[in-house]
């Protein structure tokens, strides 16, 4: 089949046949159809969108051109979480351990950061000794053991979806709902889960800064997973400011696992806990473990308190070879020391106008990449200290900056000039919770 006579199509807005969707992604994998053609292909469908059958289409296409996992025996129904990415998101450190130690297997395939979002990979990579590449069969087995486990993303899961992002991300087109959609849902399917809940975040943070955008996204997200028979369930959350305290590797790998420790809930920020609680919850409810949502979330509290989760955090980090000191305040991970404060130029109600630069400014610490092969210190840090809505004196600390040297702190403390704005009136708290769909 032609590859552009199948851009041609798309460029004039006509539907694509499966055939035709199959032609160009196979032909693209397979290095029959050059990157030029590609790009204008994935260009055309930027601009005319695609029906929901092609990005079903689109997407079976990527889920088949790698492995598929079986986890059809893990002892009980398994469930993952996908989040758009964002500032300070670590939910998947608390969420894997809570959902297991609730009755569900958590086989979660994971990533790295990239510009302003974090990724769970490197913040896991933060405790020494922890393995992020294992096979698939050691990585089930994991699973079956522990309820849990956090790996990297193979090559041979969905590579296609590799390659067609790499080459979105220099073409433009990455924000294509259909794109995102089948780019998702393939790595997704791929590793096996029954229930897949979303955590689609928005915000200036998130790559969807409006709701509408976020809703369609999710429509379309929900009914990939549906004809696939997987029970889904998605949640809308706040991305306008950092999630809880902390913003880069060590320093939220620390966050998370003291939070999980037996009477760690009640200490840790609000807005961590009521986000985790929530897509637990979404897990438990849309498995069908629980009767309604106020059951499910008592579940996840009483797992919890109890120290069940805490106990499956133990036993799913040291089967990946992460050696922590379980019983020291830091827990053995290397943060380093606070050497730069930035502070409330006036007095006055606190907006967050622009997370995306808080997670710049980490990279100006040395502790985010902005291209792919750049390196990261892991110790490198922001305590984000006040949250939308709350009133502060000048000279108020807002933020704490760790590691990094004297010119990257500059460069740092100027982007977080910009990211914040202190108002005369009262400014609305925002809610961490926008809404769902189940
Ligand atoms: N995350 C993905 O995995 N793919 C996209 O296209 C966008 C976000």
């Amino acid at each position: 089949m032609d590859a552009l006579e199948i851009i041609e199509a798309k460029k004039r807005g006509r539907e694509l046949s499966t055939e035709q969707i199959g032609a160009i992604v196979e032909g693209f994998t397979d290095d029959a159809v050059p990157r030029y053609q590609m790009a204008a292909f994935l260009m055309a469908v930027w601009f005319r969108g695609m029906t929901p059958r092609e990005t079903a289409d689109l997407t079976d296409c990527m889920l088949r051109s790698g492995d598929e996992l079986d986890t059809s025996d893990l002892g009980a129904p398994s469930a993952d979480k996908h989040s758009t990415g964002g500032v300070g998101d670590k939910v998947s450190l608390l969420l894997a351990p809570l959902a297991a130690a609730c009755g569900l297997r958590v086989p979660m395939l994971s990533g790295r950061g990239l510009g302003h979002t974090g990724g769970t990979l490197d913040k896991l990579e933060a405790i020494p000794g922890y393995r992020i590449h294992m096979d698939n069969s050691e990585f089930l087995d994991v699973v079956r053991r522990t309820g849990c486990a956090i790996v990297g993303q193979s090559g041979s899961i969905a590579p296609a979806d590799g390659r067609i992002y790499a080459l979105r991300d220099v073409t433009g087109t990455v924000d294509c709902v259909p794109l995102i959609t089948a780019s998702i849902m393939s790595k997704k399917l791929a590793a096996g889960p029954e229930t897949i809940v979303i955590d689609l975040k928005c915000g200036s943070g998130a790559f969807m800064t409006d709701l509408e955008q976020a809703r369609e996204l999710a429509r379309a997200l929900v009914a990939v997973g549906r004809a696939y028979g997987r029970r889904m369930a998605v949640s809308f959350t706040d991305m306008s400011q950092p999630l809880g305290v902390t913003v880069g590797h060590a320093t939220e790998t620390l966050e998370a696992l003291v939070a999980l420790r037996p009477g760690g809930r009640a200490l840790a920020p609000p807005s961590l806990v009521e986000i985790t609680d929530d897509l637990v919850a979404d897990m438990v409810l849309t498995a069908g473990l629980a009767a309604d949502r106020t059951a499910a979330l008592a579940r996840v509290r009483a797992v919890w308190d109890d120290g069940a989760a805490w106990a499956c955090t133990r036993a799913w980090i040291e089967a990946q070879g992460g050696q922590l000191d379980w019983d020291a305040d830091d827990l053995g991970l290397t943060v380093a020391p606070v050497a730069a404060e930035f502070a409330a130029p006036r007095a006055g109600w606190l907006e967050v106008t622009d997370a995306r630069a808080v997670g710049l400014a980490l990279a100006d610490l040395g502790g985010a990449r902005l291209k792919v092969e750049d390196r990261i210190d892991h110790a490198a840090g922001i305590d984000w200290l006040v949250r939308t809505g709350e009133q502060v004196e000048a000279g108020q600390p807002l933020a704490l900056l760790r590691g990094g040297d004297d010119g990257g702190r500059q460069a740092a403390l100027k982007r977080l000039e910009g990211a914040v704005a202190v108002r005369d009136q009262a400014v609305e708290p925002v809610p961490v919770i926008l809404g769902r769909i189940d």
